[in-house]
């Protein structure tokens, strides 16, 4: 199947008179005729349903689904992309191991890596992802797990070159994982380029509508844990009767020990009805993501010829610098989400968001309607203005997430906020 095909297909097959959507199964819990079959059942979970902390019908379809799209072997939900990409770490990582990631990743990820995780003594070496291969090398130490890096970074804007660091992370025998939220698998499929996890925050396109937020893993299920130094998944687990992830479940070790220990611990499983937002959501993926891009590549065509902006940044300009990373990873596009530089600093800036009339001021990104953020006085107003420079936000920077409105009444309400000026 395609793209199209798996967003309305995957993860759910009805059978003879079985519903023809798939069934919200709003119960926590499973029975069975025998405390012998809940046994077995503890002792391999994989072979059925035992509480909805582990698992759930309705977020396993959509867990299928995305699998499906994404070319992996499987996939696990949670219930923010913020838990997915801290899950997708400690799967690998204790305290005492370090891992790598650049720094051009979403502000929320560089809060959980730089501080957070550190103060649990897991430590992120940060590594510029302009970086040269043999600075990226050196940057290896031991006890280092992995290799973390963003498709198209939120709000930076850059490609990340994962070849690249597919092949650098493999051949210091560690994985490479991708946070491929902006992208989705509709614009590009990290696995094709040899990343190994994927991860989301399913809150941003896939669900698309602003309803409900989400996160998700998928496994590749191609890296080789054996290879590497990797005893979280090929050791015995204490806290599961001494399983060993990687001889009982061969290449699903990775995804399948996130739920037996990490979700069973930690217990961030989205609920059933958040699944079914997500999966219509996903149902119009395909149809909806190049629209997005065709949208903002004219919204950022007129903002670049427009005197009032001093900059703008989106990797589909063919001016832009990661033009060409994007025509390899995003040739069908680079989703809707712009980010620019109004003249005249902060003031200009906030005076050109307040007066759009269409776009709405909000803290949200990647929606299906047009919506604007200004860092300088929203998500990042903690920070000076010199700090605001040192971490690469200009005062009149402007995320501008382009939607599915007719892009001329977008483009109309850009010109008139900037007439405004
Ligand atoms: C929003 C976002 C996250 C965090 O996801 P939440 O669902 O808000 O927890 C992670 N990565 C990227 C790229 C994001 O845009």
């Amino acid at each position: 199947m395609r793209d199209e095909t798996k967003c309305l297909h995957s993860g759910y097959t009805p059978k003879n008179t079985e519903p023809r959507v798939v069934p919200i199964v709003q119960s926590t819990t499973y029975v069975y005729d025998s405390t012998r079959e809940v046994a077995a059942v503890f002792d391999d979970p994989t072979k059925s349903l035992i509480y909805s902390r582990f698992a759930n019908p309705t977020v396993m379809a959509v867990e299928e689904k995305i699998a499906d799209l994404e070319g992996g072997l499987a996939a696990m939900c949670t219930t923010s992309g913020q838990a997915a990409s801290l899950l997708s770490i400690l799967n690998l990582c204790r305290t005492g191991d370090s891992f790598i990631s650049t720094p051009q990743i979403y502000g929320g990820t560089i809060n959980l890596f730089a501080f957070t995780l550190k103060k649990y003594g897991i430590e992120c070496i940060f590594v510029d992802q302009n970086a040269d291969e043999e600075t990226i090398h050196k940057a290896f130490k031991p006890n280092t797990k992995l290799v973390f890096g963003e498709t198209l970074a939120n709000p930076a804007l850059t490609v990340f070159d994962i070849e690249k660091f597919a092949k650098i992370a493999h051949d210091h025998n560690v994985p490479l994982i991708i946070d491929n939220t902006f992208a989705t698998p509709v614009l590009c499929k990290p696995f094709e380029f040899g990343a190994d996890i994927v991860v989301h925050s399913t809150t941003k396109y896939m669900d698309g509508h602003a309803v409900q937020g989400g996160g998700v893993i998928v496994d590749s299920g191609n890296f080789d844990w054996k290879k590497g130094d990797f005893p979280e998944l090929t050791e015995p687990d204490e806290s599961y009767h001494g399983i060993i992830y990687t001889e009982t479940y061969g290449k699903a070790a990775y995804i399948l020990k996130a739920r037996m220990q990490l979700m069973r611990d930690f217990g961030c499983y989205p609920a059933a009805h958040s699944a079914f937002l997500l999966n219509l959501g996903l149902e119009t993926l395909a149809v909806r993501m190049p629209r997005y891009c065709e949208n903002a590549l004219k919204v950022a065509k007129f903002l670049q010829a427009s005197d009032k902006i001093e900059s703008v940044k989106y990797p589909g300009l063919e001016t832009d610098p990661d033009y060409e990373l994007a025509q390899k990873y995003l040739p069908k596009g680079c989703s809707g989400v712009i980010s620019f530089v109004v003249k005249g600093g902060r003031e200009v800036a906030e005076k050109f968001m307040d007066s759009l009339k269409l776009a709405s001021n909000e803290v949200h990104v990647a929606d299906i309607r047009t919506c604007v953020l200004h860092p300088a006085s929203e998500t990042h107003r903690q920070l000076t203005e010199e700090q605001l420079v040192a971490a690469g936000i200009n005062p009149g920077l402007v995320r501008f997430s382009v939607g599915l409105e007719n892009v001329e009444d977008i483009l109309e309400d850009v010109e008139n906020a900037l007439a405004a000026l």
